[in-house]
């Protein structure tokens, strides 16, 4: 029987014998426990009817855990020297498609149209490229793809920051603009040690399970989300002093003071202790739509 690909032996004899080199510019970080990777595919909760989306294969080494259980796996990767060494390592699974393109220019929603069927259960499951972990998460987030769960391993710090709940130091836009569409989880953390090359950072795995609809109810999402990266454009600030640099055209200070008063928010408050509701409570109020 062929060894799983993220043994450290099997790894380095594919990486020898394609004479492969590792781009740092790419974030090419490849696993070498095959433990972690079952347990990243389990957080997923994966059925013999499932789809996978993974961003970045490398050499493989994920992917072949998800198509041993999952129905279909899509797979993209950016750097082209590992197209030939992925057509072998994964020749046991036909059921494995993947596409040399990079992920934030890729028509995402129409290639999941033509490889999976209608309505069928589908999960993102990836060791993610940190250079670019939040404009991924955030495109496959707001492209409001047909995607039950994502289950992503990337830097221990952004998990966190995903995740926090308010008036913790890691709450922030980014969190809410994560919490709007999927509720966040950190499942486990993982070593260093066990990457070849091994990275600066410690990472986590994170769960998003995608909401059916938002928790909160907002005139306009982008005004929303505009509001909220304004609450925290300085954190040392207080909520007034934040939002009325950013209302400066339309309000005065004293009338956002008012309409924060009127909302029960006190404008002393920072961002980092409003909930998203006292956000949507802001954005429903205050924007000219009213
Ligand atoms: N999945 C493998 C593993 O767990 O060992 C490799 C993960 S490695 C952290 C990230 C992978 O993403 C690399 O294969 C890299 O070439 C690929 N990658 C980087 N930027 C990408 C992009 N914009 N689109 C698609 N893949 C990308």
């Amino acid at each position: 029987m062929v060894k799983d690909i993220a043994t450290p032996a099997r790894t380095q004899e594919i990486l020898k014998k394609h004479g492969f080199s590792f781009k740092k510019s790419l974030g090419q970080n490849f696993l070498i426990d095959t433990n972690i990777l079952r347990n990243i595919v389990e957080a997923a909760s994966l059925s013999d009817s499932s789809g996978v989306i993974e961003i970045g294969p490398g050499i493989g080494a994920l992917t072949e855990q998800s198509a041993k259980v999952a129905e279909r796996v899509l797979a993209f990767e950016i750097d082209q020297r590992l197209m030939p060494i992925l057509k072998e390592t994964l020749a046991p699974f036909p059921h494995v498609n993947v596409i040399h393109k990079d992920v934030l220019k890729a028509n995402v929603r129409e290639e999941m149209a033509k490889f999976f069927y209608e309505g069928q259960d589908v999960a993102v499951v990836a060791n993610l490229p940190y250079y670019i972990t939040t404009p991924i998460l955030m495109k496959l987030l707001e492209d409001k793809l047909p995607v039950r769960v994502i289950v992503v391993m990337l830097q221990k710090e952004v998990a966190e920051r995903i995740a926090a709940a308010p008036g913790s130091k890691d709450y922030g836009s980014l969190s809410i603009a994560a919490q709007y569409y999927a509720e966040a989880e950190t499942v486990f953390t993982v070593p260093k040690t066990v990457f070849i090359p091994q990275p600066n950072v410690d990472s986590a795995i994170l769960r998003l399970t995608i909401r059916d609809k938002p928790p909160v109810r907002v005139n306009n999402e982008e005004r929303f989300f505009q509001i909220v990266q304004a609450s925290f454009a300085q954190r040392r600030k207080t909520l007034l002093n934040n939002l009325s640099a950013y209302f400066k055209d339309t309000l005065s200070k004293q009338i956002v003071a008012e309409k924060l008063q009127g909302l029960n928010i006190d404008p002393k408050r920072r961002g980092e202790s409003l909930s998203m509701e006292e956000f949507a409570r802001i954005e429903n109020n205050m924007s000219e739509d009213e």
